[in-house]
């Protein structure tokens, strides 16, 4: 089983911000067996080339975090694609496991699966007890059609495909994309230039009023392979930190850390998506893992790694 540091072990998506996280962990962890594939070496839409890959390496645990992922803006813009990239990754790698007789599989769903109105803090069994936010519906619906994908095909072959469903997330190799990136990195960035430029203000999207709760990316990784290695249900569950914040009190929060002393502006023509979502995290924490990096400590690493990526020095 995954105690073997040999178990071979694919991690889908290992360039990305969480796939990289899981392979960190994992070496971290003593490893030794990970499989990766760039997008370029193998294209997860594409079926035929899912299934040669499978039956080439034939890997014994899979960890699916391979999706098209994007902010507010982007989901609100190119719904057709994030439906049509994600069911196909997701059916191509579900099923190839079945087939393949893959011994484990962790599914990435996401906090946005729940009603627009859930309750908070949003318990796992609040899934599909009403409407869902509008600007990220599409990804959603993917998204929960691979749960179902994998408590169908759990139920009706009785393999260990299981789904954990992570709150929003930042850390290294995040998107800083001004337009199509996630609150948080878009902030750092915008506080950074407005900093570095001397400009007066920063524009923040909405009205700063809604609430998130944000999950370092490496946290995330120690919880999905503690999943792997404790966890044997196709019931979802919830990872976060518990604790949420406004927009506006993570602006502030950033431009504190950033040490950037000019105003924040709302420009309410943007959306403000969801106004909250905040996970209810026992059920993780009952499992006996917790969240290890704070939100002020979190923001500093990534900001480290948004400098990183734009190679900044201050000569
Ligand atoms: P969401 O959690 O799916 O709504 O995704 P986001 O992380 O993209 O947005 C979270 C909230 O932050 C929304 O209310 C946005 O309007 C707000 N927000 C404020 N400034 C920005 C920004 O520069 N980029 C993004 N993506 N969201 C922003």
């Amino acid at each position: 089983d995954l105690k073997n540091l040999e178990a071979k072990i694919y991690v889908a998506g290992h360039k990305g911000m969480v796939g990289s996280a899981i392979e960190r962990a994992l070496t971290n962890q003593g490893y030794t067996n990970i499989i990766k594939r760039t997008s370029k070496q193998l294209d997860l839409t594409d079926k035929l080339e899912v299934d040669h890959f499978f039956a080439t390496e034939k890997p014994d645990y899979v960890f699916l975090a391979a999706a098209k992922v994007g902010g507010i803006l982007a989901n609100n813009t190119y719904p057709a694609d994030f439906l049509f990239q994600n069911i196909n990754i997701q059916n191509n790698v579900i099923h190839a496991s079945l087939v393949n007789k893959v011994k484990k599989l962790l599914f990435l769903g996401s906090s946005c699966i729940y009603p627009k109105h859930a309750p908070q803090p949003i318990k796992e069994e609040y899934l599909l007890t009403g409407a869902l936010e509008a600007t990220n519906d599409a990804y959603a619906i993917a998204k929960i059609c691979g749960i179902k994908m994998c408590q169908a095909y759990a139920k009706q072959y009785s393999v260990n495909f299981i789904n954990a469903m992570p709150t929003n997330l930042y850390g290294k190799n995040d998107n800083y994309h001004l337009e199509h990136s996630h609150v948080l990195p878009a902030l750092i960035r915008k506080i950074h230039e407005a900093k570095d430029t001397g400009a007066a203000e920063v524009t923040v999207w909405g009205t700063g009023t809604p609430k998130r709760e944000f999950l370092y990316a490496d946290d995330l990784a120690e919880a999905c392979i503690h999943l792997m290695k404790v966890y044997n249900s196709s019931d979802i569950v919830n990872i976060g930190t518990g604790e949420d914040l406004t927009i506006n009190e993570l602006a502030t929060s950033i431009s504190k850390a950033l040490e950037y002393e000019g105003n924040l502006v709302f420009d309410v023509s943007k959306p403000d998506g969801t106004p909250r979502k905040l996970l209810d995290v026992s059920k993780i924490k009952n499992t006996g893992w917790e969240p290890k990096v704070g939100l002020d400590e979190g923001v500093l690493l990534a900001y480290q790694d948004y400098l990183q990526q734009i190679n900044y020095s201050k000569m």
